[in-house]
């Protein structure tokens, strides 16, 4: 049975937030089975905000969680690396109010988890097994996620570039993709927009080494790491912000032109909504067939 996970020794790194410039210094440490993942303000006497939908805060370019007015920015990036790598259970510090952009992917963060290790610990891993199908539409944005026995992402973006254009990307995350494929994807903004996100105060952080900065015609910071590397980093922002559920899905998750907005939304539809799925474990297996797949408890409406 796959078991919960954290890692083995506490790690850190130093950077600056992409949206507020401030600099912070972040600590990963080890917690114990069951805790989930915890931001503490060490900064503001170790104040605890948990990484559950129901801090969600402000949602416009970065997913931001706040509890009692104390706020934790940017989230988005690390937690869909503590998935990516399947870790259940960790506290991280910070002594500022955003996260460290860094290269503007989740790369590093992923390298910093290895870096420390990982650990498995005695608690079988709950899953949340999808069992009907959810649908949300918005204008002509669309996401849904539908009854599947692996996490699998199909992501379909429309921006209007020379270089993007629509561009769509589908990976299951069982297989272990996420590493090679999702990770290295990096955030990206254009140089248009930039003058007017500035004075809204939101890319107060940004340069050329954290982003793809985009030109009319082309990048300004080649070479890409992926010819697709916009999708794909949308994938990483969805995958971060579904995070915030608690616990790992289990179903294909479509989205189209879809945002942060939009991730959260589903996130808390589907923890209002007790009929859509149910909590699940899975058997250790490198791929997991349907029938691996055991209903711990029915939910009813
Ligand atoms: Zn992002």
């Amino acid at each position: 049975m796959k078991r919960e996970q954290t890692i083995r020794a506490a790690v850190e790194c130093v950077g600056v937030g992409l949206h507020s410039a401030a600099p912070v210094r972040m600590r990963i440490l080890p917690a114990a089975a069951g805790s989930g993942i915890i931001f503490r303000r060490v900064d503001l006497d170790g104040f605890e905000v948990e990484a559950t939908s129901r801090n969600v805060a402000r949602v416009s370019y970065a997913t931001s969680l706040m509890k009692k007015g104390v706020l934790i920015s940017t989230t988005e990036h690390l937690l869909s690396a503590f998935i990516g790598t399947g870790i259940d259970n960790a506290i991280v510090e910070l002594d500022n109010l955003e996260l460290p952009i860094l290269d503007g992917s989740a790369r590093p963060f992923v390298e910093l988890i290895q870096k420390a290790g990982i650990r498995k610990q005695r608690r079988p891993r709950t899953h949340l097994r999808i069992c009907r199908e959810l649908e949300l539409r918005e204008g002509n944005k669309f996401i849904a996620v539908y009854p599947s026995s692996t996490y699998s992402v199909s992501y379909t973006i429309d921006f209007p570039h020379p270089l993007i254009g629509r561009e769509t990307f589908q990976v299951d995350l069982q297989d272990g993709n996420y590493l090679t494929d999702i990770a290295p994807a990096r955030t990206f903004g254009s140089r248009e927009d930039e003058q007017a996100m500035r004075n809204m105060g939101l890319i107060r952080g940004a340069s050329r080494e954290n982003c793809i900065v985009l030109t009319r015609k082309g990048i300004e910071n080649p070479p890409l790491r992926f010819q697709d590397e916009f999708v794909r980093h949308k994938v990483l922002d969805l995958i971060g912000d579904l995070a915030l559920l608690g616990k790992q899905i289990l179903g294909n998750i479509v989205a189209d032109r879809a945002g942060h907005a939009m991730h959260t939304a589903l996130v808390s539809r589907l923890l209002r909504d007790r009929t859509l799925w149910e909590e699940a474990t899975v058997e250790d297996e490198v791929h997991p067939a349907p029938s691996n797949v055991r209903v711990l408890a029915a939910q009813t409406a």
